[in-house]
């Protein structure tokens, strides 16, 4: 079934934000609030928190219930610096075990992150979910950034896990 209607929603929070049952009635609720539509789900592709549970519901809520939503993921190339990178060497070596900065190089880029997030949130969308924790900088300031482009922002309290 083809819908007319798009919602897009960014779904953004921390890496340790586990409470997957939080994340999901949040898009649940969203798609009651628009049954018709087509559910787009932005997430910025983190092996763990809040962007696998966004990926869990897109694979759920197609596999389980025939629901119209897809994924639309933004992953951050931890590789590669970008023009806003600052001269000095500021690149952080990759821990054996890190999964949440994927990649190849023996370094990452600390700025992949809000590079991914400044494109995730210039792709536009009609809401941003999320579900920062105290310690959570990228969360804040991608919720900052989708508070100035103009992007309702909801956000969820939750705990760690
Ligand atoms: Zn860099």
């Amino acid at each position: 079934m083809t819908s007319l209607e798009v919602v897009r929603v960014i779904v953004m929070g921390s890496r340790e934000y586990e409470d997957c049952d939080t994340v999901i009635r949040g898009l649940v609720r969203l798609r009651y609030a628009h049954p018709r539509a087509r559910l787009v789900v932005v997430q910025g592709e983190c092996p763990t928190g809040a962007d696998r549970c966004a990926r869990t519901f897109v694979t759920q809520a197609r596999a389980r219930f025939g629901w119209d939503v897809e994924g639309d993921p933004f992953a951050a190339d931890w590789d590669s610096c970008g023009d806003d990178c600052p001269p000095y060497p500021h690149r952080v070596p990759r821990l054996p075990g890190d999964v949440v900065h994927p990649g190849v190089l023996p370094t990452y880029c600390p700025g992949a992150g809000p590079r991914r997030n400044a494109r995730m949130v210039a792709a536009g969308a009609d809401v941003a979910h999320a579900y920062p924790l105290a310690t959570s900088r990228g969360t804040r300031n991608c919720m900052r950034l989708a508070r100035a482009a103009g992007i309702r922002v909801e956000e969820f309290a939750g705990a760690r896990t």
